[in-house]
């Protein structure tokens, strides 16, 4: 009999079974899911005939379900606006310079509701993985007489 081992999705302790010895992922279906996300994940990532493959598959399944998309998205309302706003992120991501600017015309309402590209300041250059993307509201602007904007 095997000793027990730690799932490597759920953590939790499980018996391997004894035709797969080196098993690493519990009997869970949700962990058995994680498992092939992984594997998928992985050899896309690594595997250029996998990957050939898979995209190869994917066009003939969009050659056979041409319309699948344009009814899905008629369907689904909220995706639909979810990936515009998603794109809307990316666009302005995109369009971002690598340092922040100031904009001079806007000085008395430095910060305008949108979507803002959040880095640590000592990053240089454009470094997509060390970004986050945030969405910032403005919900008041500072009084000006209250709180005057040095001028630069
Ligand atoms: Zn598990």
């Amino acid at each position: 009999m095997n000793l027990a081992r730690r799932c490597l999705a759920c953590g939790i302790l499980f018996q391997p079974r004894p035709q797969i010895p080196s098993q690493q992922y519990c009997c869970n279906p949700t962990c058995q899911r994680e498992r092939r996300r992984r594997w998928q994940r992985e050899h896309v990532r690594n595997d250029p005939d996998y990957r050939e493959n898979q995209a190869r598959a994917q066009a003939g399944w969009r050659a056979r379900n041409p319309d699948y998309w344009r009814r899905y998205r008629a369907a689904h309302p909220a995706y639909v606006e979810r990936n515009r706003s998603a794109q809307r992120a990316r666009n302005v991501y995109r369009r971002a310079a690598p340092v922040a600017k100031m904009d001079a015309s806007n000085a008395s309402n430095p910060i305008v509701t949108g979507f803002y590209v959040l880095r640590r300041a000592l990053s240089t250059g454009v470094a997509k993985m060390n970004a986050c993307l945030v969405h910032i509201a403005v919900l008041s602007c500072p009084d000006e007489e209250r709180y005057p904007i040095a001028k630069r």
